[in-house]
């Protein structure tokens, strides 16, 4: 029988797919088998994960990161006679971005580590769901030429970033004319009402304890610094094309708002829905549509109040010193988000594993900030060159801290 035009499922990529967005990203792609159809999967350490998915998703490749995790996945695939053909590598992450019978990649990696995945899939003009906001952020206006050269659809799966888009009109060209602000919604994470002096003593499960979504550990820890937003805020920039001064983080403890356009007339349109990252994953994935994502619908019964807080009220200013830093390396330049995304990186990793306190993450990013200079770039080896040099100045922090 001949297939209708337009009917065939679509083929999807996820960079990362053993990870939380990874995860409840096929979990909606499970839901819509007519559709979409899982081509590749990768993701870095964890074997047995990647074994399940494969054995579930029969994916044509699967990869991963490093090579010894690779052969046993390999070989555990060959056992079980799947039809998955097993590689490892960022070669072969970059790879499976750009293959021809794939037409939306997730880029749900975590940190600077999946910026080369998310270049291939712009070069080669795929629908790029961006959940790895990192990446956006290292590769700034480098990114945004590749996405704009390839030809490829950016969507954002952020919650805040979704909920922006989603509140904009269609017409992108307009867009320019028409918005005063974007505001971007922050629930607090779970330090938002501890006194700033004691946030010394916090330990990484607390910080991992997020009282509204369940995350990766990274983002976690950058939700309870607020760093989270402040990587937000420079991924708004270059999603939406807007001035730094244009951008506002209010707390809204409730997540129910997931961020809001303030137009030229003060009309303010927002999006609200239950905090599940299925519901941004299904709008990227289905998006002018939409599908059923398994997300539950607001209850405005039980809900109660929806309360904010503006950024320098209740001592947030010396809570979460790091939000301001995002306007701050916006404003220097080309190059300092990668620096602010790099030292970060190197301190949330020392703070999880008990290498520094929780409040000294600032203080690595700071002085990475204050130490570490560059040329403008223009390539991401440029890039990459520069978020090398900020993490051997953020290790170094880290080493003088724990002496
Ligand atoms: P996670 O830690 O749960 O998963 C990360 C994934 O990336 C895993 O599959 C892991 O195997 C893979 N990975 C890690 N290091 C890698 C490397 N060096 N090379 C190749 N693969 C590697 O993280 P997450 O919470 O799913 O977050 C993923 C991205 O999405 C982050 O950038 C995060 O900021 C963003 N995001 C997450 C959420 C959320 O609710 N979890 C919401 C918004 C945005
Ligand atoms: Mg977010």
């Amino acid at each position: 029988m001949t297939q209708l035009p337009g009917t065939s499922p679509r083929g999807v990529t996820i960079l990362g797919s053993t990870g939380s967005i990874g995860v409840s990203t096929l979990d909606v792609l499970a839901r819509h088998a007519d559709k979409f159809k899982v081509v590749a999967l990768t993701g870095a350490k964890r074997v047995d994960a990647m074994l399940e998915q494969c054995v579930r998703f029969r994916p044509r490749i699967a990869v991963m990161a490093e090579a010894e995790s690779g052969k046993r996945l390999k070989e555990k695939c060959e056992a079980l006679s799947l039809p998955t053909h097993v590689l490892w590598g960022d070669k072969a992450i970059a790879e499976v971005a750009s293959l021809e019978d794939v037409e939306i990649v997730m880029a749900a990696i975590v940190g600077a580590a999946g910026l080369a995945g998310c270049m291939a899939a712009a070069h080669s003009g795929k629908r790029l769901l961006l959940a790895n906001k990192e990446a956006l952020v290292v590769g700034g206006e480098v990114f945004m030429n590749a996405v704009q050269k390839g030809r490829a659809t950016l969507l954002p799966i952020d919650s805040e970033h979704s909920a922006v888009f989603q509140s904009l009109p269609d017409d992108a060209a307009s867009w320019n004319r028409r918005i005063n602000k974007i505001i971007l919604t922050a629930s607090g994470g779970p330090f938002r009402l501890l006194a700033p002096q004691d946030l010394r003593n916090v330990t990484p499960q607390q910080a991992c304890a997020h009282p509204n979504w369940v995350m990766g550990q990274k983002i976690s820890v950058d939700s309870a610094t607020m760093m989270n937003k402040a990587l937000e805020v420079i991924e708004a920039k270059f999603l939406f094309g807007v001035s730094p001064s244009q951008l506002e983080v209010v707390i809204h403890p409730q997540s129910v708002i997931h961020s809001m356009v303030q137009y030229t007339d003060n009309s303010v349109v927002a999006q609200l829905g239950t905090p599940d990252m299925r519901g941004p994953i299904a709008y990227g994935l289905s998006w002018p549509e939409r599908i059923a994502n398994g997300t539950d619908p607001i209850n405005f019964a039980s809900l109660g109040a929806l309360t904010f807080e503006t950024m320098d009220s209740n001592n947030h200013p010396l809570r979460f010193p790091g939000l301001q830093l995002a306007w701050a390396v916006l404003a220097e330049g080309p190059g300092r988000p990668a620096v602010l995304n790099a030292a970060n990186e190197v301190g949330v990793q020392a703070f999880l594993s008990s290498q520094i306190r929780f409040d000294q993450i600032h203080a690595v990013n700071d002085s990475t900030l204050t130490d570490v200079s560059h040329d403008v770039p223009h390539s991401i080896d440029d890039l990459l060159e520069i978020d090398r040099m900020a993490r051997a100045h953020a290790d170094a922090v880290v080493k003088a801290m724990r002496h």
